[in-house]
């Protein structure tokens, strides 16, 4: 017997159908798996990829970005910002690092509490699996669902591998992003058919696109990076690294704001303080008149960026020439240069999807539906949406353990 295949027949023994089913053999599926497995249910994980969990084989570059030390509430963008709140506080990192050290698997933090496995992700995706195999737990691959019914206290999923009747069925079938590793709409599709609403869904965590003349000075200087201060149209700041690409903007900072931002929106990059430009080059403008603008900037910024913000400016490239207003429009131009963004790269590249199934409609203890007594959402589907750094993966196991739990 294997835990991991796409014949039923040969997965399953013999005996008793499976009690929970869960759709989706991703992060949350197969922790919720191994929870349920645990509590004595037999549980089968049906997928329609060929393997399960690529999304955590190609996170963090490929070190799985596991979960992140600073995990609380409000780095979670949702309808209800208390929400994950019950979950979160049954399952945090230290949680998951219990699990991964008992398999001798050891991490780093890289930045910002950011948790990154020492061995690569498949050795996450691994012991995973083992322990759904410990527990019990099956994943029948390559497994397409036709219709899910409920007509009596069970569900009917129906399949291209056999029929199940389970009492549970929980859905852990991801989000948008990502469509060619086996991103579907499913569980807003499941969620909608008994009755439930879809907080509006968009690309998150994804690079911002420009067109025209912001383009053009974009791709003229794609692959620089400089650390960067993004303020959304709501106030929300991020500061961290900017990327510069042949289509628009990215790095992290880029992509935190991604989650906030709207199509119309502006976004705000500053890449100084306005009171630290001012003092700097009004006090150099009286000792070191001579020195040039751009060998003041440059001590801050990419020489490529340097000549282009510069650039832009039509200044006389010499401190001790410029006048007070032309010292206010540098600091303008460093500390608060307003631009929109054309769109984003969409679900192509997006790390995940904002929104989702409505929280309202779900308890924040078992994540079960106030709808449909059985059936319950975790990870990414639900309307959950962690900032860069871990917190979605730690979403997917904080949920799952709720569920896997409850059923
Ligand atoms: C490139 C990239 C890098 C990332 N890096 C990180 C990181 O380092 N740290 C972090 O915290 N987050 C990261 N994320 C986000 C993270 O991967 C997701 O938030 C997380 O995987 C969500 O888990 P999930 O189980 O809800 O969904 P998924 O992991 O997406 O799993 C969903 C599963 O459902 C299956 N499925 C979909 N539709 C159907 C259907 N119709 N029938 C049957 N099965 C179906 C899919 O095949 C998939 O296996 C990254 C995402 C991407 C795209």
């Amino acid at each position: 017997m294997t835990v991991l295949g796409s014949n039923f027949d040969e997965l399953w023994p013999s005996g008793p159908s499976p009690e929970v089913v869960i759709v989706g053999a991703g992060a949350a599926g197969l922790f919720a798996g191994i929870e349920a497995a645990r509590n004595g249910k037999r549980v089968l994980i049906v997928d329609h990829a060929k393997k399960p969990a690529e999304k955590i084989r190609i996170s963090g570059g490929g070190r799985c970005n596991f979960t992140n030390l600073e995990t609380k509430a409000s780095r979670f963008i949702s309808q209800n910002p208390h929400f994950a709140k019950s979950a979160l506080a049954r399952f945090g990192p230290w949680d998951f690092i219990e699990r991964m050290s008992a398999h001798k698997l050891t991490w780093h933090e890289k930045t910002l509490g950011q948790l990154f496995c020492d061995q690569k992700s498949g050795a996450i995706i691994q012991f995973l699996l083992d322990d759904l195999e410990a527990a019990g737990g099956r994943i029948l691959m390559e497994c397409e669902i036709s219709e899910i019914t409920k007509p009596d206290a069970c569900f009917t999923v129906t399949t291209n591998k056999g029929t199940f009747r389970p009492a549970s069925l929980i859905i852990a079938s991801g989000g948008l992003s990502i469509p060619k590793i086996g991103a579907s709409s499913f569980g807003y599709d499941v969620a909608k058919q008994f009755g439930h609403s879809i907080v509006e869904t968009r690309p998150g965590l994804v690079p911002f696109t420009f067109s025209g003349a912001l383009h053009d000075r974009f791709a003229a200087i794609s692959g620089v990076a400089a650390p960067v201060t993004v303020t959304t149209q709501d106030k929300t700041r991020f500061s961290e690294a900017m990327l510069f690409t042949h289509r628009g903007l990215s790095g992290p900072a880029i992509l935190q704001a991604s989650s906030y931002w709207h199509p119309g929106e502006a976004i705000t990059l500053e890449y100084l303080p306005a009171e630290r430009v001012r003092s700097e080059l009004t006090h150099a403008r009286n000792t070191d008149p001579k020195k040039r603008v751009t060998d003041w900037i440059v001590e801050y910024l990419p020489g490529r960026l340097t000549a282009d913000i510069f650039g832009e400016t039509g200044l006389r490239n010499q401190i001790g020439t410029l006048s007070n207003a032309d010292i206010d429009r540098l600091a303008e131009r460093l500390s608060a240069h307003t631009i929109s963004p054309t769109a984003t790269e969409g679900y192509r590249t997006a790390e995940v999807t904002v929104g989702g199934v409505n929280t309202d409609e779900l308890s924040s203890k078992t994540m079960e539906s106030k709808l449909c007594e059985g059936l319950y959402f975790i990870g990414e589907v639900v309307d959950v949406t962690g900032w860069l750094g871990g917190y979605n993966f730690q979403w997917a196991w904080a949920s799952a353990h709720a569920a896997g739990e409850a059923v």
